[in-house]
């Protein structure tokens, strides 16, 4: 049975419920966690307060980056460990349940040694005056997270919260808390304090709801679904909580006529079937310029039928998806999509190994959507990309934009001028020329445009939004 984790403690929530940890491999319970409720979040949002009022602001910047590096080191010392809990939880792969403890060491080191480096200016004013900014944590910060990505998301969350000086009450989903709740107990063995990471499990409806509501919260990170990120910011509003919201996509990978297939075709396959396609930047639409629409569309459905899909320890290219609900949402957009004529080019296999109790799909490849459709307009979150053809720029640009979506893109051509050109006219949070980093590195900014959210994380422009600027006129 997993606890809570406040105040270096492991503690059982005040209600006395509980909830199931499914393993979506063979969709059987293995564990429990907390369902916790509105006493838990206060009891650790005073924890946190208390650590931010004394030990945790009491350390100078390079110090605070001394135990954030500790913690990195720490968590590469027990990745197999977390990635094995994450794998479980979540039916990663072990390749991908691997590289997400590894991202988790890699955001810790990247914002220790970002401590220290985080200031203000001198900024020019009246003659007498010496004016300056200082960069002050907001408090105690909340973090909200979904199930696709716990590890890196905590990661870029709250490495980036913590690094700024602020204390960190965490809500993982409730589909996936056991890694976290693990790290936590890492960061305590590391020296943190206690209060400056606590990990409050249990319903988003609930102990989510909570969180975001509670008057200690400085500051809300919410990473999931547009439609609950629109509640957040609702909740927030009532107290002026400032919020950072990374949400959905509808990530379109651009295909130019002269682009090189050869490097093309396998990142455009990994964008969306990594993680199942349960990818916030899933590259889930494919647009290719006429010419060779008919030729990739082969090459990829060839690719496609290569693709094997089990349990997560078989590490094969596809693991299930999280739960069986995420599978009927995943069959009803495909049951859409043969209502409405639109063609199945291809699908991979799901092995024989694969229980029928477990949440597996198929990947899919389908050609000719319509723009308008919703499987051209709306997130899958799994393994589905939708093609669809464009005759110049100006239409890669059109299809390109025409979502509500906004956070990441992928432009594939030879041609210097026009990779600038795309760059500039697509409306996301980051474009990739020639490459596509479904979220790219721990040291580049993400987060989107229109319905994809606000705000960014990762890289050390995350440090400015978890950070409020005070402004000190000084006439001498
Ligand atoms: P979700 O919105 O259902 O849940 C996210 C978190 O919010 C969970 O911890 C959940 O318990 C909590 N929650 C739910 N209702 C709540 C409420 N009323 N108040 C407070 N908290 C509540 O999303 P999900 O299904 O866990 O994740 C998938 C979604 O997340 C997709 O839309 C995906 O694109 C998005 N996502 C975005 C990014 C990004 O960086 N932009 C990264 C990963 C996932």
């Amino acid at each position: 049975m997993q606890l809570n984790f406040i105040d270096n403690s492991a503690i059982a929530s005040l209600s006395g419920r509980t909830l199931p940890v499914i393993d979506p491999s063979d969709g059987q319970p293995f564990d429990e966690i907390q369902r916790s409720n509105e006493r838990d979040i206060d009891a650790a949002v005073r924890a946190a307060r208390e650590c931010f009022d004394g030990p945790w602001s009491a350390l100078s910047a390079a110090e605070r980056g001394r135990l954030l590096m500790a913690l990195s080191v720490k968590i590469s010392e027990h990745t197999e460990e977390l990635a094995a809990l994450e794998q479980r939880d979540c039916g990663k792969p072990t390749k991908q349940a691997r590289a997400d403890a590894a991202a988790l060491a890699r955001y810790f080191e990247f914002y220790a040694g970002a401590c220290d480096k985080l200031h203000g200016e001198t900024l020019p004013y009246q003659p007498g005056y010496s004016v300056f900014t200082w960069r002050e944590p907001h408090g105690v910060t909340g973090h909200i997270i979904p199930w696709n990505y716990p590890m890196q998301i905590f990661g870029r969350s709250v490495g980036g919260a913590l690094a700024a000086g602020n204390c960190c009450v965490v809500k993982p989903s409730e589909d996936a808390c056991l890694s976290l709740i693990r790290v936590a107990q890492l960061a305590a063995e590391a020296g943190l304090p206690g209060g400056a990471i606590n990990i409050v499990t249990g319903y988003g409806h609930e102990v989510g709801d909570a969180l975001a509501r509670h008057p200690g919260i400085d500051h809300i990170s919410f990473t999931g679904s547009p439609s609950v990120g629109t509640i957040i910011q609702q909740v927030a509003a009532e107290r002026h909580c400032p919020v950072t919201l990374e949400l959905g996509g509808k990530s379109p990978q651009i295909i130019f006529a002269d682009a090189d297939l050869d490097a093309a075709i396998p990142v455009v396959i990994n964008a969306i079937v990594q993680n199942g396609g349960q990818t916030c930047s899933a590259g889930s639409r494919v647009l290719i310029e006429q010419p060779i629409y008919e030729g990739l569309l082969d090459r990829l459905g060839q690719a496609f039928e290569a693709l094997r899909v089990g349990p997560a320890a078989m590490d094969l290219d596809v693991g299930p998806l999280i739960r069986q609900t995420q599978q009927q949402r995943v069959w009803d957009f495909l049951s859409d999509a043969q209502a409405s004529g639109i063609p199945l080019v291809a699908q991979g296999v799901v092995v024989e190994e694969a229980p029928e109790s477990g949440f597996y799909q198929a990947p899919v490849l389908l050609a000719d959507v319509p723009v308008m459709h919703r499987l051209a307009q709306e997130e899958v979150f799994g393994p589905v990309l939708s093609a669809m053809s464009f005759k110049d720029e100006d239409h890669a640009v059109e299809l390109a934009n025409a979502t509500r979506f906004g956070l990441v893109a992928g432009v594939w051509t030879q041609n210097g001028a026009r990779q600038l050109r795309m760059a500039r006219r697509v409306r996301s949070g980051q474009v990739f020329i020639n490459n596509y980093g479904a979220g790219g590195g721990v040291e580049l900014p993400f987060g989107g445009v229109k319905s994809s959210g606000y705000g960014r994380e990762k890289g050390f422009e995350a440090l400015y939004g978890f950070t409020t600027l005070k402004t000190v006129a000084i006439k001498a």
